[in-house]
């Protein structure tokens, strides 16, 4: 029976990076994954085939919408779906067979199969597809078993019409009519994604915000500028069924008035978050003990209650991102090494990749007023930038929240050009503990998109902006 220092189970950034980093730390270690590619919910039916879509179908926006401006004329603009999604699973592909290629260099066993417990220290694998199961010693495991999309109890998905972000990623035609239920990240993204291409799309959410969880300046923005490029937006809407009839799906909701009202599409994606996924591990072999909502339950090193047994990304509490997991799975692996690593949860950006893109970390605004945090803001909008009006993306703004006191950022929230990219200065500048007026002292390059950070501090520290 072969043996290990560390098995991990599941491939996705959280299992792949903390196999990385064990075996970077001269642990022997295996990876268990049950699907033929590596690398998760991520690079397969997540963040990386979102993206491409996106990409693609934002080039196709703007051959319609902002080319002539730019005096550039094209006639006989057409999508062509197939190549479209032909190149996304291209993208998928190189990025997962980057992630073999990593492995191998890693010298980690790669298993396939379906992962699940025999008891503490050995795990079964059985293949997916067949054949003979094969049983390994593990001194510790890491469970990265991630997520699946949360069904809605009342509707029944049939994964053609009612669908999933999976289905919604491999559809070959372009829909006439596309439902979008849940207004958070997916939802929204998925909705530019088809509005872009000319479908008809309605996004029916059920608080009176979208993406909630963030300030809720940013929801506000969103809603202006996705309503620009046609998306409607029913919200406090409570979807009370879908039911699909031939080739097209009704859903029935009840507005904030108790009204029934019915939205009809091509296509329903119902995006109402993810449900960690725990299935088949045998859980109970090992006595590894569970929380509300079905994530397995850790402590603050995220080991289980089982020492030697850990569990990081979607699987556990905390925000369901891939940085997140990966952060989680290096972690794991220098714990185990013996190394005292450290997460500061409230620096996990979260981004979202419409256009204009939307981004925020740190303490919300209505965060900080809960808490009865004395602070201080700056805003600087993009239609102020020259970098943004060269370019002609004059829609959004940055918002820097800082301690009325101390003057240290709180909170950065934006949306606008690039700006996935440009949290990453206010990460940094936040892990620093830097003041608004750190930033606002500091050069930056003429003509970008992040001197609207620059002037967005300035603004935060005794109303200076320049260019406002
Ligand atoms: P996963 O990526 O879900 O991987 C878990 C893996 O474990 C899977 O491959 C699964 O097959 C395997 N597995 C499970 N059980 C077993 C078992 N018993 N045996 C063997 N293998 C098993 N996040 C971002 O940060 N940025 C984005 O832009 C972004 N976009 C997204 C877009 C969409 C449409 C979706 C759906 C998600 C997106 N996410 C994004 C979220 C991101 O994909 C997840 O947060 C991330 O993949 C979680 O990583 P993980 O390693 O915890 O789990």
């Amino acid at each position: 029976m072969n043996q290990y220092d560390v098995t991990v189970i599941g491939s996705g950034p959280g299992g792949y990076v903390a196999a990385i980093r064990c075996a970077q730390l001269g642990l022997k270690t295996a990876l268990i994954e049950k699907y033929d590619t590596l690398g998760g919910t991520c690079l397969n039916v997540g963040c990386i085939p979102s993206k491409a879509l996106l990409d693609s179908t934002e080039h196709y926006h703007n051959a319609h919408s902002t080319f002539q401006e730019h005096g550039i004329e094209l006639s006989d603009l057409r999508v062509n779906m197939p190549q479209m999604n032909d190149r996304k699973n291209g993208v998928v592909k190189a990025n997962t067979d980057g992630i073999v290629y990593l492995m191998k260099k890693n010298k980690i066993d790669v298993l396939h199969g379906l992962g699940s417990f025999v008891d503490k220290t050995h795990i079964k694998i059985k293949p997916t597809g067949g054949g003979e199961e094969q049983q390994i010693e593990t001194k510790n495991v890491i469970i990265a078993s991630g997520s699946k999309p949360t069904v809605l109890p009342f509707i029944a998905q049939d994964k053609e019409r009612i669908i999933t972000s999976t289905e919604a990623l491999n559809i070959r035609e372009v829909p006439k009519s596309f439902v979008v239920i849940g207004g958070g990240v997916i939802g929204l993204e998925m909705a530019s994604i088809y509005a872009r291409l000319g479908s008809e799309v309605t996004v029916i959410e059920y608080t009176d915000a979208l993406v909630p969880t963030m300030d809720s300046s940013i929801g506000k923005e969103l809603k202006r500028v996705l309503g620009k490029i046609g998306i409607k937006f029913l919200l406090g809407h409570k979807v009370t069924g879908a039911t699909r009839e031939g080739d097209t799906v009704t859903v029935s909701a009840t507005s904030p008035k108790g009204e029934e009202v019915k939205v009809a599409g091509d296509y329903c994606l119902v995006a109402v978050g993810r449900s960690p996924y725990t299935a088949g591990l045998n859980l109970e072999a090992a006595g590894i003990e569970m929380e509300e909502r079905g994530r397995i339950k850790v402590d603050e090193h995220l080991q289980t209650n089982v020492p030697g047994i850990y569990a990081i990304g979607d699987v556990v509490r905390g925000a369901m991102l891939a940085h997140k997991a990966e952060e989680e799975g290096v972690f794991v692996a220098e714990t185990l090494a013996g190394q005292k690593p450290h997460i500061n949860y409230l620096l996990i950006p979260g981004v979202v990749y419409t256009w204009p893109e939307a981004a925020g970390v740190g303490y919300t605004e209505e965060q900080l007023k809960e808490a009865g945090r004395a602070y201080k803001t700056g805003n600087f909008p993009f239609r102020a930038s020259g970098r943004a009006r060269a370019s002609g993306d004059l829609d959004g703004f940055v918002k820097v929240l800082a301690d009325k006191t101390t003057d240290e950022i709180l909170g950065v929230h934006m949306v606008g050009p690039r700006i996935a990219d440009l949290i990453a200065e206010a990460v940094t500048a936040m892990e620093f503990r830097a003041s608004a007026e750190d930033v606002a002292r500091m050069s930056h390059a003429h003509p970008t998109y992040a001197e609207a950070m620059k002037e967005a501090c300035l603004a935060a520290t005794d109303n200076r902006a320049i260019h406002m």
